[in-house]
């Protein structure tokens, strides 16, 4: 007999939030949840200790990097991603298209694939579908997604074009896939239109995936345009299965779109903030730089658990910032990363409790910017 590994558990919602578990070879992942963002295989500054410590679920590593450098077939040679970094939880990678249509100056799509040349070194490379879900099947992540394109998000003509290829592509994904221990999740495109949103949720729900993304927000619309096309799109999704917002967020974006029905995020924004010293915090982001820390005996945040504000002040961070310190990379991360995996928790307990309206409204009046 053979029983996939997934499986999506719905259990509890509250108007249209969620509370569920997504069962994963490598372990449970409650939803909604938070997954912080590994690019080159390590969540910058912190190591696989510090992850546990902090109680992340499901960690992202980024396939267009990882196959660049150190090369997929190396990290297939040596394990796979989990033995790779040393990490025994869920892991997703991504496709690979996001990275190729962002960072790549020069490239050329067809209706085969996209080439492309390297940022690291200008060398000419290709992603065909096929060719995306071969690296992820050498990395080995749990969850591994559908070879996409993400268009600008206004340009009416190139959304509508790079949904329908996206539709083409995810097919072909679909059908490229081998390994039974990894779920692929298909992509939703079509820009700010509402009409491409819908027509990409009913194409993308109906090729029956274990998992729904939607990508290309974020990207450059307004919070109120991404709200409207995740209304749509979660209108069509299927309810028994988990839906992953592809690059976002922050603190406000995980309490308005997890009420629009999301359940998974990743966003690199509180490794970033962190090296940028900025805390995150519940009423907004501190620079810790500035001169008001000096003496500030307090931790960054005085109601926060995490490891950083258990032991550190206001003034001794500030001090390794100053003296340039790497020690103040992995502190602001271990907080920041933190404040995310806490909000998520304390969101899906207002969910079960079925408080998820009252304590949203809450949280979003206590930011300050
Ligand atoms: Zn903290």
């Amino acid at each position: 007999m053979t029983t996939t590994p997934f499986k999506f558990e719905l259990i509890s919602q509250d108007g249209q939030a969620r509370a569920g578990v997504f069962h994963t070879p490598h372990g449970d992942v409650p939803t909604p949840i938070f997954a912080p963002v590994g690019t080159q295989a390590t969540v910058k500054s912190l190591t696989q200790r510090h992850l546990k410590e902090l109680d992340a679920k499901l960690i992202l590593a980024n396939t267009y990097h990882l196959y660049l450098r150190p090369g997929d077939d190396l990290i297939a040679e040596m394990g796979g991603l989990h033995q790779f970094m040393s990490w025994d939880g869920p892991i997703l990678t991504d496709s690979g298209g996001f990275q190729v249509f962002s960072l790549s100056k020069t490239r050329k799509v067809d209706e085969d694939g996209v080439t492309f040349k390297s940022h690291i070194d200008g060398s000419t490379h290709r992603f065909t579908p096929e060719r995306s879900v071969e690296i992820q099947e050498n990395l080995g992540a749990d969850i591994i997604m559908a070879f996409d394109e993400c268009a600008e998000p206004y340009n009416r003509q190139y959304s509508e074009a790079a949904m329908h290829r996206t539709h083409r592509w995810a097919e072909r994904c679909y059908a490229a896939k081998k390994r039974s221990d990894q779920a692929l999740f298909g992509i939703i495109q079509g820009g700010v239109f509402p009409d491409l949103r819908e027509a990409s949720a009913e194409y993308i729900a109906g090729l029956d995936f274990p998992g729904n993304a939607i990508g290309g927000l974020s990207v450059g619309e307004t919070k109120e345009e991404m709200h409207a096309m995740l209304e749509i799109v979660n209108s069509i999704l299927p309810q028994e299965k988990p839906r992953y917002l592809m690059g976002v967020g922050t603190p406000q974006d995980l309490v308005t779109c997890i009420k629009r029905g999301v359940d998974i995020f990743d966003c690199v924004l509180p490794t970033r903030l962190a090296r940028h010293n900025a805390a995150m915090s519940d009423n907004g982001r501190m620079n810790m730089m500035n001169a008001q820390y000096t003496r500030d005996e307090r931790p960054i945040s005085e109601t926060c658990t995490c490891y950083t504000c258990q032991h550190y002040s206001r003034a001794y961070i500030r001090h390794l910032i100053q003296a340039n310190e790497m020690l103040s990379g992995t502190l602001l991360s271990i907080h920041n990363i933190h404040t995310l995996l806490d909000l998520a928790c304390n969101l899906r307990k207002a969910i079960l409790n079925q408080q998820y309206n009252e304590f949203a409204g809450k949280y979003l009046s206590n930011f300050t910017k």
